[in-house]
C-alpha cells in the first residue's frame, strides 16, 4: 500500500475518532442487508494489512525500542514511557546482557523484543516495535539512525543529531528512501514554558526581539566520559548543551541567523579537556538586526535564555534542563502547567506518526540538520577568528 493511501485512511479514520472495530458496530446490526454487509466489508478491507492485522486499534501506543540505555535512558526517558498516552516502551537494544535482564524484568519486556548491536537489524520482523529511539553517543547515531530506517522503523534520535552535516544528510536520506519519518529529540519543543516564549517572540508580544542572552553550560564529572572525546562527541560542550542555547536564540526571534563569530574561552584544565573545548562564546545576527550572545561550558553551571524586545522583556531561567523550569516577563511571572519534558514529547510525536502527519519541521531531521551546521559554523568562527557569513 503506498504511504498516502495509508496517510490518508488513518486520517480519516480518527477524524472518525474511532478505530475499524468501533465502525463495524452498527453496521454488523444489518448483517442480513446484502447492502450493508459489502459496505462492512469495504470499510473493513481499508483497515486490513495483506497479512489480516488490522491497522487502527482505539487507543493504540505506538511501540518504542530505545537503542542505548545509559543515562538519559534509563533515567528520564523509560520512566516518561511508564505516563506516555501515545507510545509505550516495547523493546530495548544494549549491548550489555545484565543490563537487558535489569530492564526486561523491570519494565515487562518479552525476550524476543531485547536485541543487541549485532541482532539489531532483525527488529525489521518485530511487528510489536514501530519506533527506533537512538539514544548512543553523538557519533553512533547515523549508523544506527540508518540501520532503524532500514528495517522499516519510524526514527526518534537524540540530540545533536550527529556530528556532522553530511552524516545528518545521511540519516534524512535514508528515512525517507525507506519512507518513515525522523524526529530529533528536542524535548523542548513541547514544553509550555518553552512553546510560551517561542510566542511572546514570534508574535512580538512585547515588540520587536532586539538581542538575547541564552546560554547552558555544567560542571562535567568523570574525566572518561565519551562527551570529552572529539571523535565521539563531535566537540566538548558546545554539542552536548550549547545546541540548546543555539536553539533558544532561534526560536524566540524565529529566525535563522545571518552571521556568527565566535571565542573559546580558557583552558583551566587542559588535561582534562585535551580533546574538546572547556568554553565557548559566540554571538549570532540575525536577519531583522537581532543579536544574540551566548555561552556553553564544561566547566560551571549557566542556564538561562533572556530576550529584550522593543517594549520589555521576558526569560527562562532555568530554561533548558529537565523542569520545572521557569519564566518572568517585564509583566509579571509566566504561569504555564509543569510536564514530564521526555513523556510530552515522545507522546507528541508519536501522535503525529498515530494520524499519519508528516512531522512538523521543527522537530525533524532537516532541524537538526540547521543546528548541526550552525555549530560546525560556530567552530570555524572560534578557530579563524572571522566572522562567518551564514547566508545561503
Ligand atoms: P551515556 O553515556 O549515559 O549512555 C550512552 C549509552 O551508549 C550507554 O548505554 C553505553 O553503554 C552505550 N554505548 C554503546 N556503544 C558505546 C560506545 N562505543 N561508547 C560509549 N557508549 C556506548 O550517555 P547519555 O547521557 O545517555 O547520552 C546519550 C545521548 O542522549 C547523547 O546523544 C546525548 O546528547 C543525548 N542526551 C539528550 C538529553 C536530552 O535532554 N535530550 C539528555 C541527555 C543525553
Amino acid at each position: 500500500m503506498k504511504n498516502h493511501e495509508l496517510n490518508s485512511r488513518r486520517t480519516f479514520l480518527r477524524s472518525l475518532g474511532m478505530g475499524a472495530s468501533a465502525l463495524s458496530l452498527p453496521l454488523l446490526g444489518h448483517a442480513d442487508n446484502l447492502s450493508y454487509q459489502s459496505e462492512y466489508e469495504r470499510i473493513q478491507s481499508l483497515f486490513t494489512e495483506p497479512d489480516g492485522s488490522n491497522l487502527f486499534q482505539p487507543g493504540k501506543k505506538l511501540g518504542i525500542a530505545l537503542v542505548g540505555l545509559g543515562y538519559y535512558s534509563a533515567n528520564l526517558l523509560a520512566p516518561a514511557l511508564q505516563q506516555t498516552q501515545n507510545c509505550r516502551l516495547a523493546g530495548i537494544v544494549t549491548g550489555t546482557p545484565s543490563k537487558a535482564d535489569e530492564w526486561m524484568k523491570k519494565y515487562n519486556i518479552p525476550k524476543e523484543n531485547v536485541y543487541d548491536y549485532k541482532t539489531f537489524d532483525r527488529i525489521a520482523d518485530n511487528k510489536d516495535i514501530d519506533v527506533v529511539y537512538v539514544v548512543l553517543p553523538n557519533s553512533m547515531h547515523e549508523e544506527y539512525v540508518v540501520r532503524a530506517a532500514q528495517a522499516g522503523k519510524h526514527v526518534i534520535c537524540e540530540k545533536p543529531m550527529a556530528i556532522t552535516p553530511k552524516a545528518c544528510q545521511n540519516m534524512i536520506d535514508a528515512c525517507k528512501k525507506a519512507n518513515k519519518q525522523l524526529a530529533i529529540g528536542y524535548r523542548l519543543h513541547y514544553e509550555p514554558f518553552t512553546q510560551e516564549v517561542m510566542r511572546l517572540g514570534r508574535e512580538k508580544v512585547f515588540g520587536a526581539v532586539k538581542f538575547v542572552e541564552s546560554s547552558d553550560g555544567f560542571r562535567s564529572g568523570d574525566p572518561n566520559q565519551w562527551r570529552l572525546k572529539k571523535s565521539m562527541a563531535g566537540g566538548g560542550p558546545l554539542m552536548d548543551v550549547g545546541i540548546y542555547a543555539v536553539q533558544g536564540a532561534r526560536y524566540v526571534t524565529g529566525e535563522e541567523p545571518i552571521s556568527v563569530t565566535a571565542q573559546f574561552g580558557p583552558k583551566t584544565d587542559p588535561v582534562k579537556f585535551k580533546d574538546v573545548e572547556e568554553t565557548m562564546f559566540w554571538q549570532f545576527e540575525f536577519p531583522s538586526g537581532a543579536v544574540s550572545n551566548s555561552t556553553t561550558s564544561y566547566i560551571s553551571g549557566v542556564e538561562r535564555l533572556y530576550a529584550s524586545c522593543e517594549k520589555g522583556w521576558f526569560e527562562l531561567s532555568p530554561a533548558f534542563g529537565y523542569g520545572p523550569l521557569k519564566g518572568r516577563t517585564s509583566k509579571g511571572p509566566i504561569e504555564m502547567p509543569v510536564v514530564n519534558h521526555q513523556a510530552a514529547h515522545m507522546d507528541g510525536v508519536c501522535k503525529d506518526l498515530l494520524d499519519g502527519k508528516k512531522l512538523p519541521d521543527h522537530i525533524t531531521g532537516e532541524e537538526g540538520l540547521r543546528d548541526t551546521r550552525l555549530l560546525q559554523a560556530i567552530y570555524q568562527a572560534a578557530e579563524t577568528g572571522k566572522k562567518i557569513n551564514l547566508k545561503a
